[in-house]
């Protein structure tokens, strides 16, 4: 296993220029301006949050799990990780992790990878997939389409790679009221989908609500 390095905010929910809850299976999304703070908070423990993000100026540049990975020569995703584009440039920094470890292997889900992973009916179920996709038609003003849509990360959740290379979906390791911190450094479109899954363990087979909190780059 990994190292799990928790570092805690000194950011004062207080001071928040912006909250919201997101309902469990719900989209969200918003543009974070550079040097703001994002944080995300598992309310009821065990959620899986799937976000993406678009440069604001060009979202043709966008998140890229692969060059994150190779930059930081790790598979897991933790305080002090950079988020790197598809550009090769730092598009947000976790500064603040009392969870441990994210996914950016997982995916998101899909109604075709329901399908494959449980059972022919479950193409009926809604999926991250759809709510980024509905979102994204939602807000078309940002001109991001379902081709744009490229690997994820998945905030909160626990997919270990064994030593034979296979990946699993275990049981979270998040627990009620833990977070994760980012700051942006770029003007960035940020999209979630707050998984709706209900057939693996990824959210404990129950999805549930998470809080959002910004704060401006003076608080800082
Ligand atoms: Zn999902």
């Amino acid at each position: 296993m990994s190292s799990m390095t928790l570092v805690e905010s000194e950011l004062d929910p207080r001071d928040a220029i912006y909250r919201c809850v997101v309902p469990a299976g719900e989209p969200w999304l918003h543009e974070i301006r550079k040097g703001e703070h994002l944080r995300i908070v598992d309310l009821e423990g065990n959620q899986a949050v799937d976000t993406l993000f678009y440069n604001a100026d060009d979202p043709q540049e966008r998140y890229s799990a692969v060059d994150t990975i190779r930059r930081q020569g790790s598979l897991y995703l933790n305080a002090g990780t950079q988020l790197i584009s598809s550009e090769g440039n730092v598009m947000l920094t976790i500064v603040a992790d009392t969870c441990g470890r994210h996914d950016t292997l997982g995916g998101a889900c899909a109604t075709e990878s329901n399908t494959v992973r449980y059972a022919l009916e479950k193409r009926f179920m809604h999926a991250c997939r759809d709510n980024f996709c509905s979102e994204l038609i939602r807000r078309e003003e940002y001109g991001i389409a379902k081709r744009d849509i490229a690997p994820n990360i998945n905030f909160f959740m626990n997919v270990p790679v064994t030593p034979d290379g296979k990946l699993t979906f275990e049981d979270g390791i998040s627990a009620p009221g833990k977070y994760v911190e980012m700051r942006a450094e770029m003007d960035v479109i940020y999209l979630i989908s707050n998984c709706p899954q209900l057939n693996n363990p990824c959210n404990a087979y129950n999805p549930t609500p998470i809080r959002l909190l910004i704060w401006d780059g003076q608080t800082t």
